[in-house]
């Protein structure tokens, strides 16, 4: 993007800054983002509140006690702490953004707080995922943060759903919750999690990171956009890394997380401008915070045309070979990780190339494997041999085919990518290969 395509984004009536391009809202532009949803009608995305239960009841003496500062602000007071008392979050991933996000709500005294999440504590969890600690390594996610989140506010409903959220399920979990708070690490969930919030009429916020980018916004409400105006349809499988690939810096889902809880109190108490209709962008390297203004899409078929009756398969909608969008044709061949250990089983001469970092290659490593960093790949081309098979590996599949793909656009044609990388072949091949 250059400087003179610069966009200008009127922020309040009168009021116009100009913006700094970035890199890329993930695998939008931040450019073709804005100018797409300036075509757009505007909306007044707002709630009201959510239709918390009525019932609520008064506090008790300690409770008075342990919410005085928040009793204290004329835009909670008794009656907010107990629309707060009565109000239900579901967290959907209890990983690094939902940690923080269920620390403060139950710090904060949100009555019912669901958590659902089918994973177990890993070590590599622990740089980010504050919900969990070292002694919880190996447990459920669930047990990990029905513990912690019952220690911080013994007040607090903590309820556990211990499977993964499906088509099939997802309907019935969100129903019994008043908003949905987003923490979800994959796209076929968080296009799950969105439509299934558009059909139910459920706020839902929404949060993601990714190295040093984080961004945050409320979809759901009345008028405003959901998770599909703004990504109509998820990016080609291997193009956008996720965390295990790319990194994220510990506290920035700390940061976004945190966003994602006050936006859930404000919403609950009816205070405040969520960021219903706003894209709030976050650069942790140079500590800036944009926002973008996001206007529903007509043509969305959630939340626009409202074609959408039902979910649909999430796993046909994000897979390889999705006949509903295009592909990109890479032309690299894929192996898998048994065929690959039946060919150097049978002596095949093959180069084993692992283009991840070495640190990662510190960490574990395929026997016979050479290293060459994905970033000073281009300078080893010269060390490659044409005539030969060639097989790339990485973490899990994505940096060794975009090197892959650098190889055959280069003439070469006897390379194959490991798919999933050193991970499957951890899984399907040698345990004894350590995972991370
Ligand atoms: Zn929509």
């Amino acid at each position: 993007m250059s400087r003179q395509t610069t966009p200008t984004v009127t922020a309040k009536p009168g009021v116009t800054h100009r913006r700094r391009p970035c890199q890329r809202v993930y695998w939008h532009s931040c450019q073709s983002l804005i100018t797409r949803h300036r075509g757009m009608p505007r909306a007044t995305p707002r709630f009201s509140s959510v239709d918390v239960a009525e019932s609520a009841g008064p506090l008790e003496p300690e409770e008075l006690v342990r919410y005085s500062r928040h009793i204290g602000l004329d835009e909670v007071g008794e009656a907010g702490q107990r629309r707060l008392k009565h109000a239900s979050v579901l967290i959907v991933g209890a990983g690094g953004l939902g940690s923080p996000a269920a620390l403060y709500l139950a710090a904060a005294g949100v009555g019912r707080l669901g958590i659902a999440d089918f994973d177990t504590v890993d070590l590599t969890n622990l740089q980010r995922q504050v919900l969990h600690d070292t002694h919880g390594v190996g447990l459920k996610k669930t047990a990990s943060a029905r513990a912690r989140l019952t220690a911080i506010n013994p007040f607090v409903h903590v309820e556990t759903i211990d499977e993964e959220l499906t088509a099939a399920n997802a309907l019935d979990i969100i129903a019994a919750y008043d908003l949905v708070i987003d923490g979800t690490d994959n796209f076929k969930t968080r296009y799950l999690t969105n439509d299934a919030c558009v059909l139910l009429g459920k706020p839902n916020v929404y949060g993601s990171v990714l190295r040093f980018e984080g961004q945050a916004s409320v979809f759901g409400s009345a008028n405003g956009p959901c998770y599909r105006c703004l990504f109509p349809e998820p990016p080609p499988p291997g193009l956008v890394p996720s965390c295990a690939e790319a990194g994220v810096l510990g506290v920035l889902p700390g940061l976004i997380g945190t966003i994602q809880a006050t936006e859930a109190v404000k919403i609950v108490l009816g205070v405040g401008e969520t960021l219903a209709g706003r894209l709030l962008l976050i650069d942790a390297l140079r500590m800036s915070f944009r926002t973008i203004r996001l206007r529903r899409d007509p043509e969305c078929p959630a939340c626009g045309t409202r074609e959408m009756k039902s979910l649909i398969d999430y796993d046909e909608f994000c897979a390889p070979r999705s006949s509903m969008r295009p592909q990109r044709t890479s032309g690299v061949q894929e192996i898998t990780p048994r065929d690959l250990a039946e060919r150097l089983r049978r002596g095949d001469t093959i180069d084993l190339i692992d283009v991840r970092e070495s640190y990662e290659w510190q960490i574990a490593r395929i026997d016979g494997a050479k290293l060459i960093p994905l970033g000073q790949f281009a300078a080893a081309l010269g060390d490659l041999s044409r005539d030969q098979d060639l097989v790339l590996y990485c973490h899990h599949g994505s940096r060794s085919r975009a090197a892959a793909e650098f190889l055959v656009e280069r003439g070469f044609d006897r390379v194959w990518n490991l798919s999933g990388g050193i991970d499957r072949w951890s899984a399907e091949v040698d345990s004894t290969v350590a995972t991370y």
